[in-house]
């Protein structure tokens, strides 16, 4: 609605006779301070401030701020040419430190506004976490608002704003009349458009108070665009949070705007202090890299994912009409056939039957889950929910098959493949194997060689990982299913455990043999028939 809105008249009311900014500041929705700095140089993490304005204007009318401070360095010669700000002006003013608990109170709960704000308020922000003070605001940038309400100009400068509107400056590039033109440039607004359209603008480019009050702005525009794993760091070093994406800066982005603000993500905002990368090649490798960082570093704000140590599953073979709970303990998932679902307890486990004999209007004395006398009706039965199965009124065969094909969506399958595989992953311009052996992730490497190194000294498959199942099961039954010869992202590779390790067992007619090398031998299959065999396979436990 905005593009066109200088030939809309319908949104221009023309005051008669200027404005009155004392009526206007009055008449202000919420309080908003006009804020302009000045600096020793451009960088936000490295410069220091050396000059503070404020236009400060609300309910109790139009106050004016300003001081000059000690930026304890030297101001380089053409920012003192072009503020008039001197290293003789600012020596013996006073530090940002000794200002910040003060100038925090006064711009607390304010609408932050100033010319390309993302200048001012970045540099505010890192001065106030030198001082010790989580600073945060609603921001509204000028720049943006006048290329929003003026589209049709080339220029959004404060010298163009002063050309285009008359504005007065009192000076140009020091702080307080910096600060003063926008507010100049605000009651312009109001003699050109009808407070409802200004404050609609207003909301449209207004930057809500959701970014890290301890985190550099830099910090987030410092991570890479492409795929990785991401973790957030809080007081002590406290790991807040791993996440992943293929592009972390937007999605480190994303926590904090406020267009889909969680209470979580309010709450990492306020705790973050530092974020550090993790790259991987592919999507499948942050997957992959998340999961295991999750389980082993136990963040405070991610949803504990489920140990395979406490791990349930509803079996029932070819031969059973019942299903039988049975765990992880005793049971190799991996391995184990007619599987059906994982469940972190066994009441999980229980009331996902109960659910689906609902569904499908099984009998939960049959199924284990109700104890009533033989030849009693269940609880089901009794309600028509059950169709006799427990009474002989319905005959066990078909509920046995009403079960199966209920219990289906759940099934687990075994892995379908002789021994460990790795997953290539291929990127824009690396690779990466991410190496998985009976749904467990056992670790991924950048090359060939790496690859062998890691096969060589693979540790045993120890458990069945359900997240690993979850996230490889029906991405690995699509590439066995797709008999596709053209280049995929994902390719697997079928790999052999070093069948043999190095011993000292000796052959008992000691004749010499010609030395053989020894990654030759570790890599050879095992073949039943080899005397080799005297050597112990890698993972007899
Ligand atoms: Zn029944």
């Amino acid at each position: 609605m905005f593009e066109n809105v200088v030939e809309d008249a319908n949104v221009v009311s023309i005051p008669p006779e200027g404005i009155d900014p004392d009526a206007l500041a009055r008449s202000l929705p919420a309080p908003m301070v006009f804020v302009d700095l000045e600096t020793t140089g451009g960088n936000a993490l490295e410069d220091r401030i050396t000059e503070i304005g404020v236009v400060e204007v609300g309910p109790h009318g139009i106050e004016q701020w300003s001081t000059l401070l000690d930026p304890a360095e030297p101001i380089p010669p053409f920012i003192q040419k072009l503020t008039g700000i001197t290293n003789e002006m600012v020596r013996g003013q006073p530090s940002f430190d000794t200002l910040a608990q003060g100038l925090a109170e006064r711009l607390h709960g304010k609408l932050f506004v100033a010319h390309n704000a993302r200048f001012d308020y970045g540099f505010l922000k890192n001065e106030f976490r030198r001082a010790g003070i989580g600073f945060q605001a609603d921001v509204l940038c000028t720049v943006r608002l006048s290329r929003l309400l003026f589209p049709s100009a080339a220029r959004h400068g404060l010298d163009a704003l002063i050309a285009r509107f008359g504005l007065a400056p009192q000076g140009r590039h020091r702080a307080l009349a910096d600060a003063d033109l926008l507010w100049q440039f605000w009651q312009k607004l109001h003699t050109l458009y009808t407070p409802d359209l200004i404050g609609q603008a207003v909301q449209r480019v207004t930057k809500r108070s959701s970014q890290p009050p301890q985190l550099p702005d830099e910090a987030i525009d410092a991570l890479p665009a492409s795929p990785g794993v991401y973790l957030f760091y809080g007081e002590g070093d406290t790991l807040l949070y791993v996440g992943k994406s293929v592009d972390v800066r937007a999605r480190v982005r994303s926590h904090f705007s406020s267009d889909h603000q969680v209470a979580k993500d309010l709450r990492i905002s306020q705790e973050i202090r530092r974020v550090e990368v993790r790259r991987t090649v592919g999507e499948l490798g942050a997957l992959l890299l998340e999961s295991q960082l999750v389980k082993q570093l136990q963040p405070v704000h991610n949803r504990m994912l489920r140990r395979s140590a406490s791990l349930y599953s509803w079996q029932l073979t070819q031969e059973s009409d019942t299903p039988q709970l049975v765990s992880a303990k005793t049971v190799d998932f991996s391995g184990a056939e007619s599987l059906y679902g994982t469940f972190s307890s066994r009441n999980g486990a229980e009331s996902a039957l109960r659910a689906l004999a609902d569904e499908h209007r099984l009998c939960c004395a049959q199924l284990g889950l109700e104890k009533v006398a033989k030849g009693r009706p269940c609880f089901g039965y009794q309600v028509k929910r059950c169709d006799g199965v427990c009474v002989g009124a319905a005959p066990l065969s078909e509920h046995t098959q009403r079960m199966r094909e209920a219990l289906a969506t759940l099934r687990l399958e075994t892995w379908p493949y002789d021994g460990p595989i790795a997953i290539q992953e291929h990127g824009d311009n690396d690779v990466e194997y991410h190496v998985i052996d009976r749904w467990q992730y056992l670790g991924s490497v950048a090359s060939r060689d790496a690859l062998d190194a890691l096969v060589d000294n693979m540790p045993a498959a120890t458990g069945f990982d359900p997240d690993i199942y979850r996230l490889l099961g029906r991405r690995l039954a699509a590439l066995r299913a797709a008999q596709s010869t053209a280049p995929a992202p994902l390719t697997v590779l079928h790999l052999t455990r070093p069948a043999f390790r190095l011993s000292q067992v000796e052959r008992p007619d000691a004749a010499p043999r010609k030395p053989r090398s020894v990654a030759l031998l570790r890599r050879r299959q095992p073949r039943p028939e080899d005397p080799d065999q005297l050597r112990l396979p890698f993972d007899v436990r």
